[in-house]
């Protein structure tokens, strides 16, 4: 099992009057699963992402990750060649004039030396159709572009557990698509996928498993084609 969150809460105030953001959330992920978990806004969906990636400490409960408890990784250790997170605005990621830039300076970042940040945003320009972008502004990119180059980014680190928080948000159908296929290659390539989004059908074409997450409680986690003809995402919807 590579993540594994054991009856985890997460508030944002300190208040005990208030009803928790996550509620005794339970969740076990293996290597190579891709897995979906959808619920309306403010379910707690970009929270338990949050959490997960190690930006918010829950007040309660345990998060493994490959058998590590996830405090025990120190500085930088989670970000490179583990974990990495898509935000839910992808263009928070960009800090640089141009995508080549913003990509050579991540790897700077992450400790790679200068012979092997080229090489690494090479090879990622490559995978991810982006050469022709490489020295257009990451803010003038359409949607589904912006999107891509974001995620091109983040693999400069070598994620082996991948957490995206509502990627098909603001991109068209044909991008869409597209993100479907990248996202089923980089699966097959062995990355761990763990996504929340709204997107009904995506969810349903991509994923593995999927589970609804509502008011801050997993609902339910099943296969789709249990999860979408069941009981599970009827009742749970309504
Ligand atoms: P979702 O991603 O499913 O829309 P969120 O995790 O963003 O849900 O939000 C869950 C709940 O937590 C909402 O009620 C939201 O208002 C609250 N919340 C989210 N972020 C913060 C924050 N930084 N401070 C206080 N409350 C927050
Ligand atoms: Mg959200």
């Amino acid at each position: 099992m590579i993540l594994n969150l054991q009856n985890i809460y997460k508030d944002y105030q300190q208040d005990k009057l208030v009803v928790p953001v996550l509620k005794d959330i339970n969740l076990q992920v293996e290597e190579g699963e891709y897995v979906a978990i959808m619920g309306p806004s403010g379910s707690g969906k970009t929270t338990l992402l949050n959490v997960i990636a190690g930006q918010y400490r829950p007040y309660a409960g345990k998060i493994y990750l490959f058998g590590k408890k996830l405090s025990a990784y120190r500085g930088n250790s989670l970000y490179r060649n583990l974990l990495a997170l898509l935000p839910q605005n992808p263009q928070t990621l960009f800090l640089r004039n141009s995508v080549e830039e913003d990509y050579l300076e991540f790897c700077r970042m992450i400790g790679y030396d200068r012979t092997e940040a080229q090489q690494k945003t090479e090879e990622l320009l490559w995978r991810f159709e982006l050469k022709h972008l490489r020295k257009r502004h990451p803010y003038d990119l359409s949607g589904g572009e912006q999107q891509k180059a974001a995620l091109g980014k983040l693999l400069l680190s070598n994620p082996k557990v991948l957490l995206l928080d509502e990627p098909t948000k603001g991109i068209d159908a044909c991008a869409k698509h597209h993100l479907a296929e990248l996202l089923k290659e980089l699966k097959k390539q062995g990355i761990t996928i763990l996504m929340v989004t709204h997107d009904i059908e995506f969810a349903a074409e991509v994923s593995d498993r999927c589970g609804m997450l509502f008011q801050g409680q997993m609902i339910s986690m099943e296969t789709p084609e249990r999860f979408f003809q069941g009981n599970s995402f009827y009742t749970t919807a309504a």
